[in-house]
């Protein structure tokens, strides 16, 4: 058979923007201004590991500044290219919008295994990378701040910062150069669990609204939805492990590298998470059935489907085959623009990915907020909401016994309200709120317009829209 032939990456990104801005009534030279990627910076670069020089090349992509500064994560694949980093950039900047992270879109890729090399080998050349992109200004807490993305998480994150603070010794923001570093480097509560927690949000959101599970032709809560999940990651196994375990969804399948499991009873997320990191794949996990072609697994029947590992998964070749309901994107461009188009004409609802995965950046805002405020969240108001909080339970027992009712609270009740909100849970909060706003502005459009059929032009209007404002603020 013949292989099918698709746009790549950059230019689905391309077309999902084009059909947007036709709704739109931009002046075309403001409308290209958005559209294209401001610079792409290659690097190559040498570093001496097991008595040779290795070569490696690298990127930073700058999609738009409209806004400074510029934020997007730093992948390590060895499927990184410019036109992925370029089309990721891209996204970053419609992302930020759509959520009000008051960033321009930037990404940044690395061509490197890292499963290639061991820990001390991958500090030096994340350092080297880290180093080369500093002297340029293209890590810095003004200008340019990485995150971590595919193949990178707080340990490169650390190694960034703590560069960037070698090279820029009396720069008192130093920390806020890089976000998603550990929290003993300065990092924040719940930025690891971040995005997959923003999946859950986005999905919580969206079964609050009886219109938009009819579109999808579903009904009642997330309790008991099928769910497969492909990629069991930072982003795919925070998502699949909240949904499972506190909102009752059943994960009937997880699609790894080296093949699937399924289980219509539902799999333990803990558990197959584990036998990853003991084993490097899900082979031989003793519960469920064992799928070689994993892939297909995403073909299954179930009632939403979470690709959470790397784009173009759902392309012409497969999309037709897909069964699921609702797909919601917790990686960035999962689906082709020939897949969105078949997918849409069948029903299938999709929550994009520009929506969908922004709760990594929304916690990184928080985490560059922390940083350049140097105290943590919650650190002046805890104890004295606390103290407030035990006024009104000591007045309520006085009353209870002066009046001789009785009256008893209920049990936990003391403990839960007593307790003020620690960084942890304020984060959470600045999550679910942003989350839930994002989907609501995206929603008001689907519903409101006619000529827009699906969440993704939805979300491409509103996050245009906002760019095109900035744009015009700054007298363009
Ligand atoms: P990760 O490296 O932690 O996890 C990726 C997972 O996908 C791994 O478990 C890997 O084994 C699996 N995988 C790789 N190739 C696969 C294949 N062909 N089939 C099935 N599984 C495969 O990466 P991550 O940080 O979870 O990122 C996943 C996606 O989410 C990416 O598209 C990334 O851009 C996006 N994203 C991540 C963040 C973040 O905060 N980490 C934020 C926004 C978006």
């Amino acid at each position: 058979m013949q292989p099918v032939k698709e746009p790549g990456f950059r230019q689905s990104v391309d077309l999902m923007f084009n059909r947007a801005v036709a709704l739109m009534d931009l002046p075309p030279g403001l409308e290209e201004k958005i559209r294209v990627c401001n610079a792409t910076y290659t690097v190559r670069f040498g570093v001496r590991l097991r008595g040779q020089i290795q070569t490696f090349t690298g990127y930073r992509s700058v999609h738009s500044e409209h806004m400074e500064p510029v934020k997007g994560g730093i992948r390590y694949a060895l499927s990184v290219n410019q036109n992925e980093v370029e089309a990721l950039a891209a996204l970053m900047t419609y992302k930020c919008a759509l959520v009000e992270a008051p960033f321009g879109g930037s990404k940044g890729g690395l061509c490197i295994d890292p499963r290639d090399w061991d820990d001390h080998e991958l500090e030096q050349i994340t350092r080297r990378f880290a180093y080369e992109l500093i002297k340029r200004d293209m890590i810095n807490p003004a200008q340019n701040v990485p995150a971590p993305d595919m193949g990178t998480g707080e340990r490169e994150m650390a190694w960034i910062a703590d560069q960037y603070a070698r090279m820029n010794t009396t720069d008192i923001n130093s920390k806020a150069c890089v976000t998603g570093k550990p929290l003993n480097a300065g990092g924040i509560a719940g930025r690891v669990e971040a995005t997959g927690r923003g999946v859950q949000y986005a999905l919580q959101e969206f079964f609050r609204e009886p219109e938009d599970k009819k579109k999808a032709g579903l009904s009642g809560t997330l309790d008991g939805k099928r769910v497969i999940v492909q990629g069991l990651g930072n982003v795919g196994y925070h998502a699949a492990l909240f949904l499972s375990t506190e909102d009752g969804a059943r994960i009937t399948g997880i699609v790894e590298r080296d093949g699937a499991l399924f289980n219509p009873e539902g799999l333990d997320v803990e558990a197959v998470r584990e036998w990853i990191n003991r084993h490097g794949g899900v082979t031989g996990y003793p519960e469920g059935q064992f799928v070689t072609d994993g892939a297909s697994v995403m073909e299954e029947e179930c009632d939403i489907l979470i690709p959470a590992a790397l784009e173009g998964v759902l392309n012409l070749e497969n999309a037709e085959r897909i069964q699921a309901p609702l797909i919601i994107e917790a990686a960035n461009g999962p689906i082709t623009a020939g897949a969105d188009e078949i997918l849409r004409r069948k029903g299938c609802v999709i929550i994009p990915d520009l929506f969908a995965n922004a709760g990594g950046v929304t916690v990184s805002y928080f985490e560059w907020v922390k940083n350049l405020s140097h105290i943590r969240f919650g650190r002046m108001q805890r104890r004295q909401e606390e103290a407030r909080h035990q006024l009104i339970v000591d007045e309520l027992e006085r009353l209870s016994a002066d009046s001789g009712i009785g009256w008893q609270l209920s049990p936990g009740f003391k403990d839960k309200y007593l307790r003020g909100a620690g960084e942890l849970e304020l984060v959470r909060s600045g999550l679910d709120d942003t989350m839930r706003t994002a989907y609501q502005s995206m929603r008001a459009v689907w519903h409101a317009r006619g000529d827009v059929e699906d969440l993704r032009t939805a979300a491409y209007l509103v996050a245009i829209d906002r760019v095109a404002s900035s744009y015009r603020a700054k007298g363009l």
